[in-house]
C-alpha cells in the first residue's frame, strides 16, 4: 500500500550539501546587508538592522561555515517582538522554522515592518549533534511589485518525460493554475534517478541532481520532473508525488521543486498526463513561493487569515476540486522576490 499511494509534502527544513556561491551571479540579485558572529556563550547573534522602505524586500540568510539557524528575535518599527506575538501571525512560521544552511525570509504582511532580526545557532538534527555555525551572513533583495507577475522556470527532465512533454503547453497550464505568466528559460536533462530521503530534511540526493547543472539565474526556479522520490518513514519507504525542500524556496542546496514519476518500479514511468504534471508542479511551486497546505492530515491549518482546504494547495492536489488560490495565498505568493515582470 505504501508504495502505491502517493503523498505530497514539503518540509520547511532543508538538508545540507555544501554551499554553492557563484558570486558574480549572486551579487547582482542579492546585496550584502550584514555579517554577524554567533556568541559562543548564548548561541545567538547580535541584531541585524533592516532598513524600512516601500519596496518588496526579501532576506537571504546563510549559516557560516555551515549548520542550522533559527530566527531568535524579529523586532518591528513599534518595538514589538514579531515571533513571540501570536496575534502577528505572518511571522509565526519563523519561530519554529529551522534554516538548514540557508533560507529565504520574505518580508510581507506584518514582517514588512521588520527593523531588527537576530539568529540562534541550532543543531540540524537532534540525534546527530554536528557542528554549529559560528556566523550568519544576511543579504537583501529589494524590488517593486510587478505589474504583470510572472515566473521563470528552468525545466530539468528525465529521458522518459522529455521525449513526449509539450513544454509550451505545460508552461501554459502551470500559468493557469497559478495565475502567473510563465517563461521556460532553459531545458536541462537529468537521469531517471531514484532519490531516497532518509528523513524529511535529508535533501542531499535532491541537491546532487541540481549540483551538476549549469548555474541558473538567481530568480529562476528549477522544476525537476521525472525522478523517483522515496522517503524513509518508520513504516517503510513512502513514494512522494512531489517535493519542495523549503517554504519558501530560493536559497541553499536542493533549491528547486521536484515532481516525481508515478511508479518507482518503472524507470520509464511518466509522472502522468501533462495536466497532472502541471497541477503537481503548480502546487510545488506554490510551496516554493511560500504557501503551506491550508490543512494538514492532522487538522492543523496554515497561518493565513482565510483558508480554503480545497484549492491548489490541498495536500493531495490531484483531487478534483483542488484548483485556485485565495486572495491571501496570492498576496503571499506575489511577495516572493522571484515573482517578477517577464
Ligand atoms: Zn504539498
Amino acid at each position: 500500500m505504501k508504495t502505491s499511494s502517493v503523498f505530497l509534502c514539503a518540509a520547511i527544513a532543508a538538508g545540507i550539501a555544501g554551499c554553492n556561491s557563484e558570486h558574480g551571479v549572486e551579487q547582482q540579485f542579492w546585496t550584502p546587508l550584514a555579517s554577524v558572529t554567533v556568541d559562543s556563550g548564548s548561541g545567538t547573534t547580535s541584531a541585524v538592522a533592516v532598513p524600512l522602505d516601500n519596496l518588496r524586500r526579501a532576506l537571504k540568510v546563510s549559516a557560516q561555515p555551515q549548520g542550522c539557524l533559527r530566527v531568535s528575535s524579529a523586532i518591528n518599527i513599534a518595538g514589538e517582538q514579531l515571533i513571540a506575538n501570536l496575534a502577528v501571525s505572518d511571522a509565526n512560521i519563523w519561530r519554529t522554522a529551522k534554516l538548514h544552511q540557508a533560507g529565504l525570509l520574505v518580508l510581507e504582511g506584518a514582517a514588512a515592518e521588520l527593523t531588527h532580526i537576530s539568529f540562534d545557532a541550532v543543531a540540524c538534527d537532534a540525534s546527530a549533534g554536528g557542528t554549529l555555525p559560528t556566523g550568519v551572513m544576511v543579504e537583501s533583495h529589494l524590488s517593486a511589485q510587478p505589474t504583470h507577475p510572472g515566473l521563470k522556470l528552468r525545466l530539468v527532465l528525465s529521458p522518459a518525460i522529455s521525449a513526449e512533454l509539450d513544454t509550451e503547453l505545460l508552461a501554459q497550464l502551470i500559468g493557469v493554475e497559478l495565475q502567473l505568466d510563465i517563461a521556460i528559460t532553459a531545458v536541462q536533462a537529468t537521469a531517471d534517478s531514484e532519490v531516497v530521503m532518509q528523513h524529511q530534511a535529508d535533501f542531499s540526493s535532491l541537491a546532487s541532481i541540481l549540483a551538476v547543472l549549469p548555474t541558473k539565474a538567481q530568480d529562476t526556479i528549477d522544476l525537476v520532473i521525472g525522478p523517483c522520490l522515496l522517503q524513509q518513514t518508520p513504516f517503510g519507504r513512502q513514494q512522494l508525488a512531489g517535493f519542495t525542500p523549503r517554504i519558501p524556496g530560493g536559497a541553499g542546496p536542493a533549491d528547486g521543486v521536484f515532481v516525481a514519476r508515478t511508479n518507482c518500479g518503472f524507470a520509464d514511468a511518466a509522472p502522468g498526463t501533462v495536466n497532472e504534471i502541471a497541477r503537481l508542479a503548480a502546487h510545488e511551486i506554490g510551496h516554493y513561493l511560500g504557501l503551506a497546505h491550508p490543512e494538514e492530515a492532522d487538522g492543523s491549518e496554515d497561518d493565513l487569515a482565510s483558508t480554503n482546504s480545497h484549492n491548489l494547495m490541498h495536500r493531495i492536489p490531484l483531487t478534483a476540486t483542488a484548483t485556485g488560490l485565495t486572495f491571501e495565498q496570492r498576496e503571499r505568493m506575489l511577495a516572493h522576490p522571484f515573482v517578477t515582470e517577464l
